[in-house]
């Protein structure tokens, strides 16, 4: 192929949309298959990753054969999130309209930085703002910051912090960084998320400076224990744990905490949608006292991935802590994305999640997190009754689940894992080692939940059997951190 032929076919295959039909097919050909195909990618799939192995190529390849690649060993080697059966981490599935709208997006390849880069864009992150304080019951005149996930929302919402602590202090830390810069205290619970600590050493905040508390038997950090608070302190909060799904009291800590000048953050990665549910909002009463959140688009709410959200009562506070400048910038008197965030291009994730939003509508987002809550309770309940024991009080949406002993826990885990028919991580908790079924898809019905408690019961079967004859497992499943 000669040099400058590419441009032309790049052109050509604009044009004839080849290309996108057989995308689409394969699209199609996965979602429709998705329910069936094992869980976790079978060895075989694995395997065929290998293929991937090769030379950077000299020449360009055919269209058609890179997208027959992607779907031959690439599809195959997912995991089935968008599927009913997929309870690791708290990994979301996908509403259809904003996938599908995310298509579009994908197709306007727009940047969202400033609003002259995108009006498009720029209008949807102003719409979903207001959308997104209305539905989690937010102070007017919250700001939201469109990021990956929430480790970096929380990672604004803390520079938020801690630009705002130290200028009360008079210190002005993007001119003078942290060195010689008066000492703020940061209160986190022992149960605090792993990402957490990630951003407090990213921020100069250090991780073995801060004040830790101890936390209840459900992970919510002990109010009791909270050291007193004054204006130099930020203190971190979370609405839903990662194991347990418990939420800090936050109607008892906030209110003093705000009294006494703290900055509050609550880290409501996949927990703070609870607030869209008027059945279960109460178990957050009082986080809306709070100055900064940070909550995910793509667990609970299931937009596609990625999206995660920073939310900051105080505008000021979020844009000095973002600033950016330089010659080149034409701000405008409309909304221009890259003050509220770290990044300056970025996707349009607006798109899908306005498109999730404008979908569900409010009695929606309710629908879907009252039913992921309904799933859990109906695993502890059928699992219960299956002689397993349930570690955790199941107020969301997670469940930890354990057998009569930590080596038939974890030998049960490793078969539920290796059986395709559903897929649970691990956990340690209090000091056993758990598994840990985070109901996070729209998707998973109760004969899904079904299915998954008889697989437990065969995985626990297969173990016995296998210390029956003497192979006793040794399984080593247990993540320890979980997004
Ligand atoms: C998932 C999670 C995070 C991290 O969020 P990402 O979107 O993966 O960056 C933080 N806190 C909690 C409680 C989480 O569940």
């Amino acid at each position: 192929m000669k040099k400058s032929d590419i441009h032309a076919q790049m052109r050509d295959e604009l044009k004839d949309k080849r290309l996108f039909d057989q995308a689409r097919q394969y699209v199609y050909e996965y979602i429709d298959a998705v329910d069936e195909r094992p869980v976790f990618p079978d060895e075989r799939a694995i395997r065929n990753l290998d293929r991937f192995d090769e030379a950077l190529p000299e020449r360009s390849q055919s269209a058609a054969g890179i997208l027959d690649m992607l779907n031959a060993y690439g599809a195959p080697a997912t995991v089935a999130q968008t599927g009913g059966r997929y309870f690791g981490f708290v990994n979301g599935g996908v509403v259809p309209t904003a996938l599908a709208a995310r298509w579009m997006a994908d197709a306007w390849d727009q940047n969202p930085a400033l609003y002259v880069i995108s009006p498009v864009v720029g209008k949807l992150e102003q719409v979903c703002e207001n959308w997104l304080c209305e539905l989690l019951g937010l102070p007017d005149g919250t700001v939201a910051g469109y990021v990956s996930g929430s480790s970096t929302a929380t990672l604004c919402g803390l520079a938020a912090a801690r630009q705002a602590l130290l200028r009360r202090l008079d210190w002005d830390v993007n001119a003078k960084g942290l060195f010689g810069a008066p000492p703020i205290r940061v209160i986190v619970s022992h149960q605090a998320h792993s990402s957490v600590f990630k951003v407090l050493a990213l921020l100069g905040l250090g991780k073995d400076r801060i004040e830790r508390v101890p936390a209840d038997s459900q992970g919510r950090i002990d109010s009791s224990r909270i050291p007193d608070l004054d204006d130099r302190c930020l203190l971190l909060l979370q609405a839903g744990n990662v194991n347990t799904g418990a939420f800090d009291r936050f109607e008892e800590i906030c209110d003093p905490a705000k009294k006494n000048d703290a900055w509050v953050h609550v880290d409501g990665a996949f927990g703070l949608w609870v607030k869209a549910s008027p059945a279960r909002k109460a178990l957050a009463k009082g986080v809306e006292l709070a100055d900064s959140w940070s909550v995910d688009g793509h667990k609970t709410l299931n937009t596609p991935y990625d999206c995660g959200i920073v939310l900051c009562r105080q505008r000021d506070s979020l844009v000095a802590a973002m600033q950016a400048s330089g010659d080149y910038i034409q701000y405008s008197d409309h909304r221009d994305g890259m003050m509220h965030v770290p990044e300056m291009s970025r996707r349009a994730r607006a798109v899908d999640l306005w498109a999730t939003f404008r979908y569900l509508g409010r009695d929606g987002v309710a629908a879907l997190i009252d039913g992921m809550c309904e799933r859990a309770a109906q695993f502890a309940e059928q699992l219960a009754i299956h002689r397993f024991r349930i570690r955790n009080e199941v107020v969301f949406n997670q469940v930890l689940v354990a057998g009569d002993t930590p080596a038939q826990t974890r030998d049960t885990l490793a078969n539920i894992q290796a059986s395709g028919v559903c897929w649970c991580g691990g956990t340690q908790w209090d000091d056993e080692p758990a598994i840990r079924i985070s109901v996070s898809s729209w998707a998973t019905t109760p004969e899904d939940v079904d299915r998954s408690v008889e697989a437990f019961v065969d995985a626990r079967s297969k173990a016995m059997a296998d210390y029956a004859d003497g192979r006793g497992g040794h399984a080593e499943t247990g993540q320890k951190t979980a997004p």
